[in-house]
């Protein structure tokens, strides 16, 4: 993941290959993504004058809980990306850091990019019925007769014989 770009800097313009699969740990983040194959990045580096932009495809397959139901279930995603690298370190967010030996990693923009595109709602699927309430039956699975309490609970049936 880590890239000598020595060669780079000194011819600008000229790019050079990205190609990773990357076994990527599980990452915290709203709760826990898992990568269900190798995270795949493809792409190419190059000096653009300040520093080296590289750009490319992210391919992953994450592993995750359903918000509604919490099966876990997988979601691909593919994603383009472009990122900036500049020398000399810097603090601002939008760029990554070159180091003093002149390599780039590209690891912490593919897990920036990653988790700027995971969905906010992690569905199953879009019409989950998630949980019963009541019961905590799996609705996309099986059916139950709860009935919401405004609509007449059957458990006040019941209390009215104990009663
Ligand atoms: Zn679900
Ligand atoms: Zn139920």
């Amino acid at each position: 993941m880590v890239y000598s770009v020595k060669d780079a800097l000194r011819n600008e313009g000229r790019s050079y290959e990205i190609c990773e699969e990357i076994a990527m740990e599980p990452l915290e983040y709203i709760g826990t993504i898992n990568f269900v194959t190798p995270v795949q990045v493809k792409g190419t580096y190059s000096c653009i004058g300040e520093g080296i932009e590289a750009a490319g495809t992210i391919t992953a397959l994450l592993g995750m809980e359903c918000d509604l139901c919490a099966q876990s279930f997988q979601m691909p995603m593919q994603l383009d990306f472009s990122e900036q690298f500049l020398l000399n370190g810097t603090d601002d967010q939008d760029y990554y850091p070159i180091s003093d030996d002149q390599t780039i990693d590209i690891l912490p923009l593919v897990q920036d990019n990653i988790i700027s595109n995971i969905p906010l709602e992690r569905l199953c699927k879009e019409d989950c019925k998630g949980i019963c309430p009541y019961c905590g039956v799996n609705k996309n699975f099986s059916t139950c007769l709860c009935t919401p309490p405004e609509k007449g609970n059957p458990f006040s049936v019941l209390r009215k014989l104990v009663d």
